[in-house]
């Protein structure tokens, strides 16, 4: 008797090469057989005619933090097929596994812990101040550091925390950009220069390729030549036009200072007036909470929404050309491997969680074939955060399954260590799994998985390494 069986779909995995038209038993949260027909009795049935079954995807750039959202953003992970999720810069872990532990939808999730100044360390901290800091964020069961652009690093502090975080061998995210480089290709080749050769994950590849310096399709090459000369780096990028920020304002001005220029380059004036034009229009929009999710909105509605807010809302802008973004997530060496190893989304409970489409979309195109999306957006980073039985449907692997109608590219059904988390508009609540390291404490995470950063394909390059070899 199995607990599930999802029926008649056509099942791809990039992992044991599969790509035909099958049924897929799923028994005590794993995978226990992919045949041509199951007729074996089972308590549950999802019919999957005219859907792709495809491993759950493995987002490895999500925010689920109480200042990004989080409360939603399990269910917007849910209803986008994604069954495990790496929080990528919460100031607190404790603050990402309550919004779990409340809002769960029984996906798998980590964090890693947004150094910033201030908070977890001075300003120019000593290496011994670093590595008390980091004992502290492992022990509440974060994966490791991020090193943010926002939080104005000088880049000697930036490069001890890194050297700090290899000695450790704890995660490194890099979201590039120092007091003296921005979040643009400058500040991505200042990264590779102070990473000097050692393993980090850079964020987001794609946002430093918006055309700021040069135009994005120089800046996505220069991005490429980067990652080609530090192969010990695992970047990923992501497949959303819009970016997140956040639509303060004070004094009739943004509050962030990058708003007022990126208003200024949708030709709109850089002030709150701007922005309020720039939303009535459709240029801008401001993620509204719809049910049990977050939609960006434009238009009359959401100018009054922002008002009331007192301008204090997320906001979405287009600034992510398709001239960088096409070709980064597409961009191969000689060897045949991806140049940006993964496909991410910088998601979660930003309402840009668009891999299944668009990435849909450029298989439909020819950009990636199906067994190459399955590989970028759920192999490479399962074996990336050291999860062997993730990202594969291959029988014995974790139940974490993507129902996609192949037509409207739309996730019909996500399963996640074996239990139906979401099924044709309902999110079906469920406590998570929390992925963490040996080196936690915190008592609720008693019962987490745990990973080594230390020997997953972050610093061995496992999931990138074989990747060229491997693809089909
Ligand atoms: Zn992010």
């Amino acid at each position: 008797m199995y607990d599930l069986v999802i029926r008649n779909g056509r099942v791809v995995d990039h992992a044991s090469g599969t790509d035909r038209y099958a049924d897929l038993a799923v028994e005590g949260g794993r995978i226990a057989a992919v045949e041509d027909e199951i007729s074996a009795p089972t308590r549950s049935v999802v019919e999957a005619d005219g859907c792709y079954v495809l491993p759950g995807l493995v987002d490895l750039h999500v925010h689920l933090d109480t200042g990004y959202g989080g409360d939603a953003g399990h269910a917007m992970l849910a209803r986008a097929g994604v069954t495990t999720a790496l929080d990528l810069g919460t100031p607190s872990a404790a603050d990402v596994f309550a919004l779990a532990d409340r809002y769960g939808t029984g996906l798998t999730i980590a964090c890693v812990v947004r150094l910033v100044p201030g908070l977890h360390l001075p300003a120019a901290p000593s290496r011994g101040e670093i590595r008390a800091a980091f004992h502290r964020v492992l022990a509440d069961g974060a994966l490791g550091v991020k090193i943010h652009v926002d939080s104005g690093w000088s880049v000697e502090s930036a490069a001890a925390i890194a050297e700090t975080a290899h000695e450790m061998g704890v995660w490194l995210a890099v979201h590039c950009g120092t007091t003296s480089a921005g979040s643009d290709i400058e500040g991505l080749r200042q990264t590779v220069a102070y990473l000097d050769g050692g393993p980090a994950h850079i964020a987001h590849v794609n946002s430093y390729c918006r055309g700021e310096l040069g135009t994005p399709e120089d800046e996505a090459r220069e991005a490429v030549a980067l990652l080609r000369g530090s192969p010990r780096l695992f970047a990923e990028s992501y497949l959303a036009e819009i970016n997140g920020n956040v639509a303060d304002c004070e004094n009739g001005l943004p509050k962030v200072a990058r708003v007022a220029e990126w208003l200024a380059g949708g030709g709109y004036p850089g002030t709150e007036e701007g922005l309020r034009a720039a939303i009535l229009d459709g240029w801008a929009a401001i993620p509204l909470r719809d049910g049990d999710r977050t939609v960006p909105l434009s238009g009359p509605a959401a100018v009054r929404a922002w008002e009331e807010a007192g301008t204090h809302t997320g906001l979405c802008l287009p600034l992510n050309p398709a001239a960088s973004r096409v070709p980064l997530v597409g961009s191969k060496n000689a060897g045949g491997a991806f140049d940006v190893a993964a496909i991410a989304t910088d998601g979660g409970g930003i309402p840009r969680n668009v891999t299944v489409r668009a990435g849909l979309s450029l298989v439909e195109l020819g950009a990636l074939s199906l067994k190459e999306f399955v590989q970028k957006a759920s192999w490479t980073p399962a074996r990336t955060l050291g999860l062997e039985n993730k990202g594969t449907l291959a029988a014995g692997a974790d139940a974490d399954v993507a129902v996609v109608d192949r037509v409207s590219k739309s996730v019909v059904t996500t399963v996640a260590a074996g239990h139906v988390v979401y099924h044709r508009g309902t999110v079906i609540p469920r406590r998570p799994r929390l992925l963490t390291t040996g080196r936690a404490t915190a008592a609720e995470l008693a019962d987490a998985t745990r990973t080594d950063p230390a020997a997953s394909g972050l610093y061995t390059g496992a999931g990138r390494r074989e990747q060229g070899s491997e693809a089909a």
